[in-house]
């Protein structure tokens, strides 16, 4: 309760910002200086748990001596545990009904895909069943949120996934059933549907019923995405990847069938919560002629409220300001550019509270709109490195962070 209050206090965006280890391919730099000299590669730090410290006093180099403060600071020795405890309380959020999008930002190498989804390989990421383990966020979501489900099964939501990733501005469906789809991946497109809600058309989505059941899907999207042929000449990271969980819970629209499930359901998502409420209706039957009773639910609940979440692993934001690319990597490039300034846009217009939101800018945008604005709430984990050799990227990322708040 202490901590669900706390997230509703500092608003509906909120940055973190995660400092990785250095790590062996960090001094592999052909910068004589730090080879030879007890200057320290490290440029980025973590003074207290709400600020980055950037400090380059190199004899050559501009000096830089600069903080910067963000809602929580993890250091480069914080466990996954510490920064999945952060989200934790948004997945309490979500079963009250609201749109949730965790997300990770940063240049390839940051440690978005660890902090996402854990250590990986080249074949991809893996998932240790030890629970002491480094898992990132995505397999800890799926544990706890069915955790949260069995402890409350009068709620009992239908909980279903989608996976999709945004390459060049188009949505690829990484869940798409059919033959082509294995091979090639399918096209899909974003729109808005009749009630206001943000949808993708034809998009595959599987009914899960545990934790392992979702994560099992999360890595068959995650191969596909790992040989897709628009991706043969790019590594993954040169794509957005979004693993969309919806939950759908029946609620009522009368007052006998209020009182009937009203121990059942969260108040936000009964008529009364929703009416004391800006934003979105989250009503799937709205908009139809006559709402149905939904199966397997109490008698009177005729109607399904959803809530979303995303979990959302960033194309790398290095090339943002890149020159010299041709071609293909130029498309690209250009691509991911204009999807993460859109990104930015729209991060920009939400923290000053302005009228209009450019969500329909990129495709990326368009996609998270539900998760981003109204009255969702969304966690921007902005990963660094804390090289030397990253020193422009970090600054850019921080740059990127400071304006998202
Ligand atoms: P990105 O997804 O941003 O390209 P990765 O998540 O692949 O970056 O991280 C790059 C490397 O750094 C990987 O080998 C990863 O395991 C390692 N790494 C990243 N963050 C951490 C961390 N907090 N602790 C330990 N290793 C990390």
């Amino acid at each position: 309760v202490l901590h669900n209050s706390l997230v509703e206090l500092k608003g509906n965006i909120r940055v973190h910002c995660r400092i990785r280890p250095l790590l062996p391919f960090d001094s592999e730099s052909d910068d004589p200086v730090l080879q030879s000299s007890s200057i320290s590669r490290e440029v980025a730090h973590a003074v207290d748990d709400e600020t980055v410290l950037v400090k380059c006093d190199r004899p050559g180099h501009p000096l830089i001596n600069k903080t910067y403060h963000f809602e929580r600071v993890y250091g480069p020795a914080e466990s996954q545990s510490a920064v999945f405890g952060d989200v934790c309380p948004l997945l309490t959020s979500l079963l009250d009904g609201y749109n949730i999008c965790v997300m990770a930002y940063g240049q390839t190498g940051s440690g978005k895909s660890y902090t996402m989804l854990g250590p990986h390989s080249d074949d991809g990421p893996v998932l240790p069943l030890d629970p002491q383990s480094d898992l990132g966020i995505i397999p800890r979501v799926a544990e706890e949120l069915f955790r949260l489900i069995s402890e409350n099964p009068s709620r009992n939501p239908k909980v279903e996934v989608s996976i999709v990733e945004v390459y060049n501005n188009d949505i690829f469906d990484l869940l798409a059933k059919d033959s082509i789809a294995a091979v090639s991946g399918v096209k899909r497109e974003v729109m808005t549907a009749k009630d206001g809600r943000t949808e993708v058309a034809l998009l595959a989505s599987e009914a899960v019923g545990s934790a392992s059941k979702l994560m099992e899907l999360v890595r068959g999207g995650l191969q596909l995405r790992a040989k897709h042929p628009t991706l043969v000449h790019a590594d993954s990271s040169r794509s957005h990847l979004i693993i969309t969980v919806t939950l759908t819970t029946a609620a009522c629209s009368n007052s006998t069938a209020d009182q009937a499930c009203s121990a059942t359901l969260p108040r936000e998502q009964t008529e009364a919560g929703r009416a004391g409420r800006a934003g979105r209706s989250r009503r799937a039957s709205q908009g139809a002629s006559a709402p149905q009773p939904v199966p397997g639910n109490p008698a009177g609940c005729v109607e399904q409220v959803q809530a979303r979440l995303q979990l959302v692993d960033l194309a790398g934001s290095e090339c943002i300001g890149m020159s010299g690319a041709t071609g293909s990597a130029l498309r690209e490039t250009a691509c991911i550019n204009r999807s993460l300034a859109a990104l930015a846009d729209v991060l920009g217009a939400l923290s000053e509270h302005r009228d209009h939101v450019p969500y329909r800018n990129s495709r990326l945008t368009h996609l998270l709109q539900d998760c981003l604005g109204g009255d969702a709430k969304l966690l921007v984990i902005l990963c660094i490195s804390p090289s030397q050799r990253h020193l422009a990227q970090t600054l850019q990322g921080l740059g990127f962070g400071i304006r998202a708040r």
